[in-house]
């Protein structure tokens, strides 16, 4: 059992929120009871996240994507007026970190994912330091790389496979990092992992001879925030449960 805001304090800083400039407010997003004995972790703060949450009693929901993103307009109608009012109507706080949960060195969405792939990071890279990268593991071909990623995530990514190079340096970024390429090119990667592809990563795969692996934004997010509620539920302790609502993207 903690209250509410000895959780907030701790995850401040440990997860040095205010080192990061975001694209929304990391930290309490929503404020529910006080006490917290129940906790939940997922990916979104989807609809179908917060009724799992609120079938399995929770006092709060930890996410990597919360409910306020820059760029909407404010408005709490629709589906986020929906979302919100699931959350108030059972007195769920909601709890949301993103850019401080990817980068985290040993919880963040990075960390684990290297960790489910057997890769150890060495480096940072790339915009705020979200990239990392390191030796490669026992896959030494974008081939098989790509092979190890189906195993462990349990999806084919779509792969360009480079100039079929040996692999010595493996850069990645969870989600939607696409655009942290030619930063984990200069870095040195022989392949570089991320969630998505965009239509130029093709081109610039074929031109440079390094391999792109887009795994999944959900498929490589989806390992932060169960480490995270596992180390509050043994700091605090907390009731933990991670639950994946499935997504394709
Ligand atoms: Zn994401």
């Amino acid at each position: 059992m903690a209250q509410r805001e000895q959780i907030e304090q701790h995850l401040a800083t440990e997860l040095a929120v205010e080192r990061f400039k975001d694209y929304g407010p990391n930290g309490l997003q929503l404020e529910g009871r006080a006490s917290v004995n129940r906790l939940v972790s997922g990916v979104t703060a989807s609809l179908a996240l917060i009724d799992a949450a609120i079938a399995d009693g929770a006092d709060a929901i930890l996410v990597h994507h919360g409910l306020f993103w820059r760029g909407q307009d404010g408005r709490l109608v629709g589906w986020l007026r929906q979302r919100v009012a699931r959350l108030m109507a059972h007195d769920i706080s909601l709890f949301a970190y993103h850019l401080p949960l990817d980068a985290h060195p040993t919880l963040g969405n990075n960390a684990q994912l290297g960790r489910q792939l057997g890769l150890q990071a060495d480096g940072r890279f790339g915009e705020q330091d979200l990239g990392v990268i390191g030796p490669a593991g026992t896959a030494t071909s974008a081939g098989a790389l790509a092979h190890q990623v189906q195993a462990t995530l349990g999806r084919p990514p779509t792969l360009l496979p480079g100039d079929g190079r040996p692999l010595r340096r493996v850069a990645w970024c969870s989600g939607g990092a696409q655009g942290y390429f030619e930063a984990a090119i200069a870095a040195g990667a022989d392949a570089f992992l991320t969630g998505e592809i965009s239509e130029p990563q093709a081109h610039l795969s074929r031109e440079t001879g390094v391999a792109f692996l887009a795994c999944g934004h959900h498929a490589t997010e989806r390992y932060g925030a169960p480490a995270l509620g596992e180390h509050l539920a043994q700091r605090f302790g907390l009731a933990h449960r991670f639950i994946e609502i499935d997504n394709p993207a």
